[in-house]
């Protein structure tokens, strides 16, 4: 059974103390870290190579994501937006750190038994997957290949121990990342995942109607949108409650990542573009 216990050993600093004595960990790390000792970061950003940022569809469906990044200021729990997305039956999926789930255990517990819910891989510590300590938005990125593994599958393997269920997918923290991070996800079989349609609900105090706005004017079959449910004073719930109906008028449907096979940019079929 998990309980407050089980909180305490799977919290972030002992899990990894825990990892670093486990060898099917420490010789994958060092077998991956060892290909990228020579390598370039690569371009810097949201949409570089190896991340993928909307699905293949020519129907009306959406992927709504929802990160909760974790750390100081950032492990609240909007139980409203959660609420509504359950009273809806809206599937969603939900990029969630270590940081975040230590703070609110028994929470993630339950979102991870709820079958709407899609959880994925939002970093160990909520750092920017960099080679070189690149930085976004102020939140110092990791520094080397090394703290880029932890950062990625140390958070992989502590949702499957809970969940049961590995990670497919990982965005980065501010969903920057470099093109060898991007190299580094896939070669433990997980896909870098930005986004297509910005929803703006993480600039503090956009209003609600902004939020609709940036989504309904860019949403099309396939778009992941990407919103937070860690900040329960942001309006991404009172934009939501806007959003769907109106969406659904539009005859589209909303699904979790999983169940489609993601592309970028370049890969998409121009005839599959945007409905306007
Ligand atoms: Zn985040």
């Amino acid at each position: 059974m998990l309980n407050s216990q089980s909180a305490a050993f799977y919290s972030n600093p002992n899990y990894l103390k825990m990892l670093y004595k486990d060898s099917s960990y420490m010789n994958l790390k060092m077998r991956v870290t060892s290909e990228f000792v020579h390598s370039q970061p690569g371009h810097w950003g949201e949409f570089v190579k190896g991340v993928d940022e909307d699905f293949s569809t020519r129907q009306k469906y959406i992927a709504f994501t929802f990160d909760a990044c974790g750390g100081p200021k950032r492990s609240g729990y909007d139980s409203e937006l959660i609420n509504f997305l359950q009273q809806e039956k809206i599937p969603a999926t939900l990029f969630i750190t270590g940081k975040w789930i230590d703070a609110n255990f028994n929470t993630f517990l339950n979102l991870s038994k709820d079958t709407l819910f899609e959880i994925e891989n939002h970093g160990l510590n909520h750092q920017p997957c960099a080679l070189d300590g690149e930085s976004e938005y102020g939140i110092h990125g990791t520094k080397n290949a090394a703290q880029a593994f932890d950062e990625i599958e140390a958070n992989a393997r502590k949702i499957e121990a809970l969940t049961h269920h590995r990670p497919r997918y990982y965005r980065s923290a501010t969903a920057f990342i470099d093109e060898a991070g991007a190299r580094l996800a896939s070669k433990l079989g997980i896909t870098a995942v930005s986004f297509q349609v910005l929803s703006g609900d993480a600039v503090p105090f956009t209003p609600d109607t902004i939020i609709e706005e940036s989504v309904l004017q860019n949403v099309r079959p396939g778009a992941i949108v990407i919103m937070h449910f860690n900040h329960p004073e942001w309006n991404t719930y009172e934009a939501m409650q806007k959003i769907v109906p109106k969406l659904r008028k539009m005859e589209y449907h909303f699904v979790r990542l999983e169940h489609f096979k993601l592309i970028s940019e370049k890969q998409r079929e121009p005839h599959i573009n945007p409905i306007k």
